[in-house]
């Protein structure tokens, strides 16, 4: 295991911003994980990273990052499951097609979403209908301060919208290194989201499923080794149901779903959209012209310049709406993770 001093993360960020950290180690074996402990001293501030697929480095972060590239998939097997479980380090992209390719069906909704396995628990990842929640059944982590192993069960990672106990109480103090999942061996495809809509649950294959994902996603979002970016830039806010009933009266065309009783959430991209902000760019900093929710590096965008960009739109929706938009991705300072 080498540490490295004073290192770029160019390559491990998709905004794609030259940012460096004090000191970087790239953890690609179980054998190193023993070290981590004595290392946490050394260095108290540490960060895990993975594919850097929802961070914005906003300025030098001034620790020690710790880049996780452990590998492996062990697949057992009960009557009604596959049972598997994968190095943090694997890419959550890799696994989905690798599932695909042995006829395992189950992780087809969540097809091109990048970045890591270990990260995947981090914010729930989530697309057209289906979470990692659906899908989880542990995850093992390493304590960094005491070195201890644990693993813990799915329905006590606190699974939420963008969230889990690993963005809360265990947030900073822990690095992920495996994730077990359970795939049904009877498959059900979970067709309710719009575009998938137009499949039928007969006959319909995983592999269709993934492949229309694929394609929808391909048209709908920029390739972040194109364009830098981070995808979704904010979370979909819920508001109260009497806001947006007052809310309608002036935007009837403003969507919505009731997500508990009186609260209902609503679309980031509409409201940035209707406050003028599609398409729009400061200096290289943009807002990707198809889809409003995404913030885009045009090629030499600076961290501030992507941060003031977000800030302004932030403000500026609160202004007109009265919404408060928070970001999805993970702002980091120089000590660690800042607030917008
Ligand atoms: C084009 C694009 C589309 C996207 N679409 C979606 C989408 O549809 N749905 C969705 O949910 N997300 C989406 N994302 C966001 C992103 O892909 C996910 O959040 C992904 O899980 C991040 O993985 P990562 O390995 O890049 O994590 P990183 O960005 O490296 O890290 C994210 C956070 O997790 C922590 N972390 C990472 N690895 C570990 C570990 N092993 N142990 C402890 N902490 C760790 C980091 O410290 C950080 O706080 C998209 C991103 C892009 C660029």
């Amino acid at each position: 295991m080498q540490i490295q001093s004073d290192v770029s993360l160019l390559p491990f960020n998709t905004f794609g911003l030259d940012v460096h950290c004090r000191a970087l180690v790239t953890l690609d074996s179980l054998a190193d994980l023993p070290q981590l402990p004595a290392l946490v001293r050394q260095y108290p501030l540490v960060l895990p990273l993975g594919g850097g697929s929802n961070m914005l480095f906003c300025e030098p972060f001034d620790g020690l990052v710790l880049l996780n590239r452990l590998k492996g998939i062990k697949v057992t097997q009960d009557e009604q499951s596959y049972l598997l479980e994968v190095g943090a380090g694997e890419g959550w992209t890799e696994l989905v097609d690798w599932t695909l390719a042995q006829g395992m069906g189950g992780l087809e909704n969540l097809s091109l979403i990048p970045g890591t396995v270990g990260a995947a628990p981090i914010q729930n990842i989530g697309a057209y209908g289906l979470e990692l929640k659906d899908r989880c059944q542990y995850v093992d982590y390493l304590d960094l301060q005491s070195g201890e192993c644990h693993r813990l069960a799915a329905d006590a990672c606190q699974f939420g919208y963008r969230d889990s106990i690993f963005k809360g109480q265990l947030q900073g103090k822990v690095l992920i290194t495996a994730v077990g999942l359970r795939l049904n061996k009877k498959w059900t495809p979970v067709l309710d989201y719009a575009p998938l809509s137009q499949l039928t649950y007969d006959g319909v294959t995983p592999r269709q499923v993934s492949e229309l994902v694929k394609k929808v996603r391909r048209a709908k979002l920029p390739d972040p080794s194109q364009l830098g970016n981070a995808g979704s830039f904010y979370k979909n806010p819920t508001i109260t149901k009497t806001s947006f009933e007052a809310l309608k009266k002036v935007y009837a065309d403003l969507p919505g779903y009731e997500v508990s009783p009186g609260q209902i959430k609503v679309p980031a991209a509409w409201f940035i959209d209707r406050a003028g902000w599609k398409g729009k760019r400061l200096g290289d900093a943009g807002v990707h012209e198809h889809q409003a929710l995404v913030l885009v590096n045009h090629g030499r965008a600076r961290a501030v310049d992507i941060v003031e960009l977000a800030r302004q739109i932030r403000d500026d929706v609160e202004n007109k709406f009265g919404v408060c938009l928070s970001p999805e991705i993970r702002v980091i300072g120089a000590s660690g993770e800042i607030p917008l």
